[in-house]
């Protein structure tokens, strides 16, 4: 038989691997080398190398310089809009990261650099170049800046900055401004110029629109797979992340530092606003008793936390294969980052006098945190999924990965596939890795030695770099068809065990029409999937 090969990029409507059209090598489309000349430099590098700084941002500026901002799912994003608002900020988000942005930042930033990275540059890039096109260079970097997290790495995260300032030279904007929001700084105070402050009411407003957008998103992936009528899962999450920006953009104005913590942490606000989200969420009609199988995301943040080109829209493609998500919430990130924090002051006792007193002070914070979830969580019935303790997470990976190493999602990466893997929390792992990224490749070295040990953890690790869409989404729906089997099996031995018929259940499951709402937690019972559960709880109702 003659070699054959597959296009390596299907058009972006065709997401079905069977339409992949296949083409004989000898007749395959020979491309150039290199199809667009790289950017020239527009500031020679001939002087010493020096850190990237922003021009500073006056408070006159406050009222005509608007804010961008991106990179997170767009729940998360239209809430932290809101709370920036409400400081008197002017803002606008990015637009989602597409293929595009990904060429556009290999172009004009380091071709060899994550494909994270490629994609957010490409993305600002990109946006700019439009509004270059519309208003001219000169308004564009008096009207605009951008804001972004950042490190000191250990990975390439610590970098961003100089790949946006590469990008921005090349596009001849060297003067636009980026300013970087340290990660581990959740006070850096009020930046040059006094115009965007840094301080605890931007940070904490940020945190909790997270926390808040985290859950949201939950529920509605807990959801939609199991909604009666199509379209209301989808209805439903646009009105609550609305009533949920109104709530940010109108609570108080915070300026003091203890106040502002204080009046997060002591009032009900949030809690009322979310327990209106829970109404919103009432009006859904679920049928739980459909059988599918549960995918955890995990991986890089970047990639696990959006939604769209720079994932494969894996979220999406996973349920339309029919499949019930398990998203990445962005706030385990945070209480990673804390337990990074603790462990390193906690390696410090005897070096550092004031060692124990930053422990105590990180231990606090990561307490506060995942108490502040579990208050919202409550306000939406438990419906969406609780935190997993760092600690187990540690423990879990520790025989595979140093939990020392950070850089990436360091050792939670392997922590979290085992966490669901024992506690039954999902059926597979799809772990999105991105292409050229040095923590990712060390994290799926360490799962092989994971694989070696359980050899039945369905794992599905997927390499995104843009352009061999079909091949990840044909790795995933591999491992996927085992996990739809293992579902059904383990649906098939609750019903044996609890002498339940699939036509008993749905008898027993109308006779309780407060089974049928999107807001009635089914608790987990031990078993994966959701119909499974819901079978266990209605066998323990009946005895
Ligand atoms: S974790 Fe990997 S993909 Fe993410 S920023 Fe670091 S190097 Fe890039």
């Amino acid at each position: 038989m003659e070699p054959m090969i597959a296009r390596s990029h299907p058009s972006h409507s065709s997401r079905s691997i069977s339409g992949v059209r296949i083409v004989r090598a000898d007749s395959a489309h020979k491309a150039p080398l290199r199809a667009v000349p790289p950017p020239e430099r527009t500031v020679p590098m001939n002087g010493h190398y020096r850190a990237y700084r922003p021009r500073p941002f006056t408070r006159e500026e406050r009222d005509r310089v608007t804010i961008l901002f991106g990179g997170l799912h767009w729940r998360a994003e239209r809430l932290i809009q809101g709370a920036m608002e409400n400081l008197g900020y002017r803002t606008q988000v990015l637009p989602p990261a597409s293929r595009a942005d990904l060429l556009a930042g290999r172009e004009l930033a380091d071709i060899g650099q994550c494909c994270p990275t490629s994609f957010t540059t490409g993305n600002l890039a990109n946006f700019l170049r439009a509004q270059v096109a519309r208003i001219g260079a000169e308004e564009v970097t008096k009207n605009y800046l951008y804001i972004t997290a950042g490190s000191c790495g250990a990975c390439r995260f610590g970098q961003y900055h100089e790949s946006y300032e590469l990008a921005l030279r090349n596009l001849g904007l060297e003067s636009f401004r980026v300013f970087l929001l340290d990660q581990a700084n959740l006070d850096q105070g009020a930046q040059e110029g006094g115009g965007l402050e840094l301080n605890m009411p931007f940070t904490l407003g940020a945190i909790w629109a997270v926390v808040l957008a985290d859950l949201v998103q939950d529920l509605e992936y807990r959801t939609r797979p199991y909604e009666v009528n199509a379209g209301d899962t989808e209805r439903a999450t646009r009105e609550a992340v609305e009533r949920l920006y109104d709530a940010f953009r109108r609570r108080p104005v915070l300026r003091g530092k203890w106040s502002a913590a204080l009046w997060y942490l002591a009032t009900g606000y949030f809690v009322r606003a979310m327990r209106e989200v829970k109404r919103i969420y009432d009006r859904v009609e679920v049928d739980r008793t459909r059988v599918k199988p549960v995918v955890k995301i995990t991986g890089e943040f970047y990639l696990q936390t959006v939604e769209g080109d720079p994932n494969y829209n894996i979220h999406r493609w996973l349920e339309a294969e029919g499949a019930e998500v398990y998203p990445a919430a962005v706030t385990i990130w945070l209480d990673y980052l804390l337990r990074l924090a603790a462990q390193e002051f906690e390696d410090r006792i005897g070096v550092d006098r004031r060692a124990r007193l930053k422990l105590a002070a990180a231990r606090t914070g990561q307490r506060l945190l995942r108490w502040t979830y579990a208050r919202m969580r409550r306000a939406l019935a438990d419906v969406p999924h609780e935190l997993p303790e760092q600690a187990e997470l540690r423990a879990l990976a520790a025989p595979y990965y140093h939990s020392r190493l950070s850089g990436g999602e360091g050792d939670m990466l392997v922590g979290k596939a085992l966490w669901a893997y024992h506690g039954k929390k999902a059926h597979m792992t799809c772990e999105l890795s991105p292409y050229a990224c040095m923590p990712n490749t060390m994290s799926i070295g360490a799962m092989a030695a994971v694989l070696g040990r359980y050899p039945d953890l369905l794992y599905a690790p997927i390499e995104i770099k843009g352009d061999a869409e079909v091949h990840a989404l044909s790795r995933c729906q591999m491992i996927l068809t085992e996990a739809k089997k293992r579902a059904q099996r383990e649906f098939e031995e609750v019903l044996e065990r609890t002498g339940l018929t699939p036509e008993r259940l749905r008898e027993a499951v109308a006779a309780r029409p407060e089974l049928a709402r999107a807001t009635t937690r089914v608790p987990h019972y031990g078993v994966a999937g959701t119909a499974a559960n819901l079978a266990l709880h209605v066998a323990g109702a009946r005895r």
